[in-house]
């Protein structure tokens, strides 16, 4: 099986999930993965119309995908990585979606850098629902003033918000959790599920999947 009839199938099973709970297929997006793959893994894929990827490193992403968009219009670029504020600037340039705003340092460079380079990136708010110490993302009790945060002081518009349970834990209730901050905050856009549990996302809720392995194979973080 190629990385092209992987994605297929996983389309195939996206549509069936929205629609089994009732929901228009087209409201679910599929983010590609593409991190630590090369830019000769991702052209089957663009060639087969694909267009819609995810990075989490603004280097990799700027060398991967510079020469592609000049080959292939019409590309979505999401970053899914933690975002430091000295790397705002290419971010906002390189990255059609920012999925990992989450302190009020960040938010501020994002802001300043748009304005700069008269660029508006959509953006969503990473929460980390299990707050674990090590992982990016804004506590689920501070997830509301960070979005009140973002509009009032920055003048961001927060399009909703994405989450990376923790592993080995069920997801279901870090996905009903986000559900519940985005519906209270009057946001629509939930980036979860991966490639384990994205169905489960789209029961949920989930707006955006974002699938790596499923699709690109295993990940060799080797040659990083
Ligand atoms: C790598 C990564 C993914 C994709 O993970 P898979 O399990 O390979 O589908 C999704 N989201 C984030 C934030 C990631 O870093």
């Amino acid at each position: 099986m190629t990385s092209v009839d992987r994605l297929q199938d996983i389309e195939a099973i996206i549509a069936r999930a929205a629609r089994d709970c009732g929901r228009d297929p087209a409201g679910v997006t599929l983010v590609c993965v593409a991190k630590t793959f090369p830019a000769a893994d991702v052209i089957p894929l663009l060639e087969a119309g694909h267009r819609v990827f995810g990075e989490n490193r603004v280097q990799e992403a700027r060398a991967k995908w510079g020469p592609l968009r000049a080959v292939y219009p019409g590309v979505e670029l999401h970053l899914i990585g933690p975002l430091q504020s000295n790397k705002a600037r290419e971010a906002v340039a390189t990255f059609d979606v920012i999925e990992t705003v989450d302190r009020p340092k960040i938010a501020q460079a994002l802001a300043a850098e748009m304005a700069s380079l008269d660029k508006r990136p959509r953006l969503l708010a990473q929460v980390n629902t299990g707050a674990e110490p090590q992982k990016a993302g804004v506590a689920p009790r501070d997830a509301d003033a960070f979005i009140a945060l973002c509009r009032e002081r920055y003048g961001l518009n927060i399009a909703g918000l994405m989450c990376v349970p923790p592993a080995h834990q069920q997801a279901s209730p870090h996905f009903a959790l986000l559900a519940d901050i985005a519906a209270r905050n009057g946001l629509s856009e939930l980036s979860m599920g991966m490639s384990s549990d994205y169905e489960l996302a789209i029961q949920q809720g989930a707006t955006c999947v974002r699938i790596g392995s499923a699709i690109m194979g295993e990940r060799d973080y080797s040659t990083r």
